[in-house]
């Protein structure tokens, strides 16, 4: 490992672009739900590279994928048919309400697709004009022109207007907000069925229903955002199975290839269809690489027992937090579903997450107050009760 003179913080200062306030660790290697430093120093991981490594890292069958896929090929481009690609294309839609994929390189990526294939498939049904998409406040669905313009977070949008037009936001969890919001220019409606970096939000019973039977009588398309709530996260394969409601168009990213770059938009036939050769394409989309290690990763995640172990571990994790809430009392909520999980506090935390990341467990926080845990989907009780353990510390000390 090269080692820099002035550190490593220094050294990247210089020469990487300031878009990310880092925390002052580095990390070198990772196996399961640990992860270690330069320094040799060992942590827990509880954020799981923003719920990508659902695995844990360096999962045995997802670098053996690699490995093999590595020596194999690596690129080709969509000129040609590659087998890992048209396999991975098989599982997700065998598993899930879509009938086809189109593979991208990240969430926005996918999201990019998704808004494209609503605003084409309207044009082909309902003429041209009718591209608005409603979507939701506290929403968030990437950092490309059009996602951030989706995104009803404005910190995300200062500075970079003008935006994408044709995106309006309502409350999240307000069927009646949607309804009042739809003009005859509307063609879909955008939300995650559970927002992540909007503070962990979970849908109301009966809510994504609802707004699916709106859907359906007002002809617009439906559009799960499943990049952070996909794939095993909160307890089933795909959040909506959960809501039992199915969208048209469907997004997945982070964990889809345990942290090597893959995204995918989903739909159904149907809707699939608006898009034709040339409607859209990306060099790198679903290469034989990337698709392996989703396959080898798809493969684990999608087995009914590995899904009801994280039930179960998400169980007992919101029974070990509802403990910490009942001693501490600036713990305003703790809501989960799965592994996704969010701990609202009444004050900032961002110095919880850094007296945690001292104690040796990685953790974020989102939307200022809410803590949020998204660890390895293979973490089980007795990581959860390392992770308690750490926390009880963390607030006996803000208690003294
Ligand atoms: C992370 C995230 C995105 C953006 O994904 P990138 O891979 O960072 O582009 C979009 N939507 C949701 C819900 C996310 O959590």
């Amino acid at each position: 490992m090269k080692t820099f003179s002035g550190g490593i913080e220094q050294e990247c200062a210089r020469h990487i672009f300031g878009t990310y306030s880092r925390f002052p660790v580095a990390f070198v290697r990772g196996e399961g739900c640990t992860l270690w430093d330069d320094a040799g120093k060992e942590y827990l991981d509880f954020l799981a590279g923003i719920a990508v490594c659902g695995l844990g890292h360096c999962h045995p069958e997802v670098t053996r994928a690699i490995e093999e896929g590595a020596r194999q090929l690596i690129h080709v481009s969509n000129l040609f048919y590659t087998y890992p690609q048209v396999e991975l294309a098989a599982e997700l839609t065998r598993l899930s309400f879509a009938d086809k994929v189109f593979f991208s390189n990240s969430g926005a990526e996918a999201n990019e697709a998704a808004i494209k294939l609503a605003r084409k498939y309207s044009n082909d049904h309902f003429g041209s004009g009718r591209f608005h998409i409603i979507s939701m406040k506290d929403s968030f669905h990437g950092r490309t022109m059009a996602t951030l313009s989706a995104t009803g977070q404005t910190k995300v949008q200062k500075g970079f207007e003008p935006l994408v037009e044709g995106f309006s936001f309502v409350d999240f969890n307000s069927v009646e907000a949607v309804e009042a919001a739809v003009t005859d220019k509307t063609c879909a409606v955008l939300l995650e069925p559970v927002q992540g970096e909007g503070g962990l939000h979970f849908p109301a019973p009966g809510y994504l229903k609802d707004l699916k039977a709106l859907c359906r009588q007002k002809k617009l398309l439906l559009i799960f955002d499943e990049v952070q709530s996909g794939l095993g996260r909160t307890g089933t394969l795909f959040a909506y199975e959960q809501e039992g409601v199915s969208p048209d168009i469907m997004t997945l990213a982070k964990a889809l290839a345990n942290g090597l770059p893959m995204g995918a938009m989903l739909a159904t036939d149907e809707v699939a269809q608006a898009f034709t050769p040339g409607s859209h394409a990306t060099t790198f989309g679903g290469g034989p690489l990337v698709a392996s290690a989703a396959l080898a990763t798809l493969k684990v995640i999608s087995e009914p027992d590995f899904l009801e172990k994280i039930r179960d571990t998400g169980t007992y994790l919101l029974a070990r937090f509802a403990e910490l809430k009942e001693r501490f009392s600036f713990i305003k909520e703790v809501r989960g579903r799965g592994l996704m999980v969010g701990m609202e506090l009444d004050m900032p935390g961002a110095q919880f997450v850094t007296r945690c990341l001292e104690k040796g467990a990685v953790i974020n926080c989102t939307h200022d107050t809410v803590l949020r845990f998204v660890p390895p989907l293979i973490a089980g009780r007795a990581e959860v009760n390392r992770m308690a353990g750490i926390l009880e510390d963390v607030f006996e000390e803000e208690s003294l």
